[in-house]
């Protein structure tokens, strides 16, 4: 480990001009060490305190506040002075279908396996370690998630691309925040509404049932209601119900009992309105002390840069490419648990078996250390 840290340290003397923190005398910032100790209710007066302070201290994550403070060393959150707290969202593609743990290892026998145990087969013990990995197909998958929060937050808060950020987080997920002056002031019950709001949490299609029949919303109307009856127009067009799907989109309400034998047609068009949904961390969003990473640090699973994204890099994006943070020189890396192929930097490497010793870039070898599947030789 004590070479990639040399490598953290090099990276924060070298290219300390590139972190940054906005407002930053108003942020509260958090470090935790490769020792594990963790530095909070710190503050900085300017950029180049917090440059020198990462260079000095090389932290293995760093993160800020997403809350503006008056006075952000303060431990009491009263004594802070609270000015405002963006709205963070938080999309992680752990534990998304596509991207899941894939490798499950026993800490008292050393038996992996792929597939998911409870105990191990091999010795019986339950002290299994879950042990994920990080490629292309997870970010995709939390690209494509971050790309339905964004389209709900323009379309139906209004919001314009001013008001929006978006940044990688440096490991499998992206950070976004609305910055938007008219949000800073929202309490915890309104964070935890657009929370609910963004994942069609509560949608209940009995709302639209009235003595006259069920009057669905009209298919042109904005947010949830719009998309759920162009979902449930559709459905009843692939189904052959032509004239009812009319009625629908021209808003003349459809009987009761004509609907109510075919629940299956508006339960389907709300599950294919919750594809439009956003997979959102609502705990995350409802909490006003929450942090998020200092642009341009490294993430301590990877090595990767936490980046900020404007939309038309969000496509192109590829941290494998454009997040690499530590140099190229070699570094000899002993393999613990076996890890799959993998790219980098337009290079590949692997797939590697345990105990193989294998010399790598050290942005390369970072990915297999940090996740400890592996260690760094002398
Ligand atoms: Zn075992």
């Amino acid at each position: 480990m004590q070479r990639l840290i040399r490598e953290f340290q090099l990276y924060y003397r070298e290219r300390a001009r590139m972190i940054f923190a906005p407002e930053v005398e108003k942020r509260e910032f958090m470090f935790m060490g490769f020792d594990d100790v963790v530095r909070r209710y710190i503050s900085f007066k300017s950029l180049d305190s917090l440059r020198s302070y990462m260079a000095d201290i090389v932290p293995r994550h760093a993160y800020y506040s997403v809350g503006l403070y008056r006075r952000p060393e303060m431990r009491k959150m009263e004594q802070r002075g609270l000015e405002g707290a963006e709205i963070l969202f938080d999309i992680d593609a752990t534990g998304l279908k596509g991207c899941s743990y894939d490798l499950y290892f026993c800490e008292n026998c050393s038996h992996e396996q792929d597939s998911e145990m409870a105990v191990c087969p091999s010795c019986g013990s339950d002290k299994i370690k879950k042990m994920d990995w990080i490629d292309e197909r997870c970010i995709a998958i939390a690209r494509a998630e971050v790309k339905k929060l964004l389209k709900i937050l323009r379309e139906d808060f209004g919001l314009k691309d001013d008001d929006i950020l978006v940044s990688y987080t440096g490991n499998r997920g992206f950070h976004v925040r609305i910055l938007a002056k008219d949000f800073l002031k929202l309490g915890k019950e309104e964070r935890a509404e657009i929370a609910g709001y963004i994942g069609a949490k509560g949608f209940d299609y009995e709302v639209f049932s009235s003595s006259g029949g069920y009057r669905f919303p009209k298919p042109d109307e904005g947010g949830w209601r719009g998309r759920f009856s162009r979902a449930l127009i559709s459905i009843l067009r692939e189904n052959g119900m032509e004239e009812i799907a009319k009625d629908v989109e021209q808003g003349k309400p459809i009987e009761r009992s004509f609907m109510r034998k075919r629940r299956w047609i508006m339960e389907k068009a709300v599950s294919r309105m919750r594809e439009e949904a956003a997979n959102i961390d609502e705990a995350v969003t409802f909490d006003i002390q929450r942090l998020t990473r200092v642009p341009n640090s490294l993430h301590g699973k990877t090595g990767l840069r936490a980046m900020t994204l404007t939309y038309g890099e969000l496509d192109e994006f590829n941290p494998f490419l454009d997040a690499i943070g530590l140099s190229a020189s070699p570094m000899k890396v002993r393999i613990l648990r076996k890890v799959p192929k993998f790219s980098v930097n337009g290079l590949s490497f692997g797939p590697y078996k345990r105990d193989e010793v294998v010399e790598l870039p050290a942005y390369a070898a970072a990915l297999i250390v940090l996740r400890e599947r592996g260690k760094t030789e002398i």
